[in-house]
């Protein structure tokens, strides 16, 4: 069997949508379910649409996403070179062997006759008026300078049938097909043209892209039936829909959240549950399991079991993958990933990081939401007094300083300032008084925090905030009473 290889074929046009990040991660998978070759090919033959700086936001994103490629710009391989540009003198001598043979011809119309007949027949397309010029008449043009293109001869009778893998057999009435240019004026090819040309001389087996190119794929077709080679398998993917306000679904666009890869890590998603959830975005696995790391994808990804249905990116499903990411990782693991948003907003101030991280763990979904959750720890927020009430905890404005200045002189007192110390002491506080625990937790947890939701209960928030600074929060909460 032939060995499959894949390429993954960016136009370095700008930011990593998650579409494109979706084709590149299908690609490999393909590749590497099935022992073959992922390969890296750079498509920048559309010199005006190219955008600075882009090639290494692919680059990047394929490092950070773990999609590590076989061939490329950067690492070479037998099929090189990997970008259009370096490859541009290769494609002349294809369309020069299809005119030989009579399957493409050279066009001289001017642009002129071409906006004229544009105007005259419109959605008609070319007319096809060089297709048959008497070669007397070629060999004058030629003699003579005149700049052409070279176009394909398209049959203009029956039909053309191909195959995708995702969406089935599709026809097209050949009428309806124009006869494509190969060749520019300048003498490099179309995008179109270079793409089959690359596609087939690196040996390409499974080309994988998005739906919206599907209908060009009968013209690439005829391009490989014209030159006798084998088709490669087409994998086109089902199109990314964003949920609207009222409830409808529209092709996935910023307004909709963010749609790039690197906007999605900065709004605190991890590359590993963008990855799964991107390669849950359109296909789906013989069983209900949802959590898959790259290797396992590698073992059970098949194309048979990609959808051609539109699927819908969720951003709540994405942040809930994201939570069981964060999970899964150790205390140690999950500190490290929160200490540049605790460098950020802490700035220089010191904290017991990993005590900090360890009443973060189960509750985080994103690493954005941190600074929101520990703000109190920075400062405590202006709060109300109505605060210390609470029904669940039994306080009122009765109890609440009696409570208060209970737990203020037992802590005041405590040896040494553990989580389990203070524990202890909150726990023997509420049997001694006779009332429930969180009758003298609430209280205590209200004036260090000054807020009713917080990550951690008293005991965690108090051993952090350390000795002083809680018993000066418990003073100044005791002082709202007067
Ligand atoms: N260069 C094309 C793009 O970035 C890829 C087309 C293809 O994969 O065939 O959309």
């Amino acid at each position: 069997m032939m060995k499959v290889r894949t390429r993954y074929a960016p136009s370095p046009t700008g930011f990593m949508h998650v579409g494109n990040l979706r084709t590149a991660l299908y690609e490999y998978l393909i590749a590497k379910s099935q022992g073959g070759s992922f390969v890296l090919r750079i498509e920048d033959t559309d010199r005006e649409r190219l955008v600075e700086g882009a090639v290494d936001v692919i680059y990047n994103t394929l490092k950070i996403a773990g999609l590590k490629h076989d061939e490329g710009p950067d690492i070479g391989g037998d099929y090189g070179p990997y970008v259009q540009s370096e490859r541009k003198d290769m494609y002349l001598p294809y369309a020069m062997k299809l005119i030989e043979e009579g399957k493409a011809y050279r066009c001289f119309c001017s642009k002129e006759r071409l906006e004229k007949i544009q105007n005259e027949n419109v959605g008609g397309g070319y007319d096809r008026h060089c297709r048959d010029l008497p070669q007397e008449e070629i060999d004058r043009l030629l003699a003579e300078g005149v700049p052409y293109v070279i176009r394909q001869k398209m049959p203009t009778e029956g039909s053309t049938t191909f195959v995708d893998a995702v969406f089935g057999e599709i026809t097209v009435d050949n009428s309806e097909l124009q006869d494509q240019i190969l060749i520019k004026t300048d003498g490099y090819p179309t995008y179109n043209f270079a793409n089959v040309i690359d596609d087939h001389t690196m040996g390409i087996t499974h080309v994988v892209r998005g739906c919206e190119y599907l209908s060009s794929a009968p013209k690439y077709n005829l391009l490989y039936e014209a030159f006798g080679w084998e088709v490669p398998t087409y994998v086109h993917l089902p199109l990314i829909m964003g949920k609207n306000e009222d409830g409808s679904v529209s092709k996935l666009s910023k307004r909709h959240g963010a749609t790039g890869f690197e906007d999605l890590l900065k709004e605190g998603y991890l590359p590993e549950a963008i990855i799964n959830y991107i390669a849950l975005l359109g296909w789906c696995p013989a069983d209900n399991q949802e959590i898959f790391s790259l290797k396992e994808l590698e073992q059970v990804f098949s194309a048979d079991r990609i959808s051609k249905s539109p699927s819908v990116f969720d951003y709540d499903k994405l942040t809930w993958f994201n939570g069981e990411y964060i999970r899964r990782m150790s205390l140690e693991e999950f500190t490290e990933h929160c200490m540049p948003y605790y460098k950020e907003f802490f700035g220089d101030k010191e904290m017991p990081w990993e005590k900090l991280s360890a009443i973060l763990h189960q509750r985080v979904t994103k690493f954005t939401q941190i600074p929101e959750m520990v703000d109190f720890f920075k400062e405590i927020p202006e709060y109300d007094v109505s605060m210390f009430v609470n029904k669940k905890s039994k306080t009122n404005m009765e109890n609440a300083p009696v409570m208060l200045k209970a737990v203020y002189d037992k802590l005041s007192s405590l040896e040494s300032w553990t989580q389990e110390a203070i524990h202890d002491a909150l726990i023997s506080l509420a049997t001694e008084l006779g009332v429930k625990n969180g009758t003298v937790m609430w209280p205590a947890r209200i004036s260090v925090a000054g807020k009713t939701v917080t990550p951690g209960g008293a005991v965690e928030i108090l051993d952090i905030l350390g000795r002083e600074e809680s018993l000066k929060r418990m003073e100044a909460g005791l002082a709202k009473f007067e």
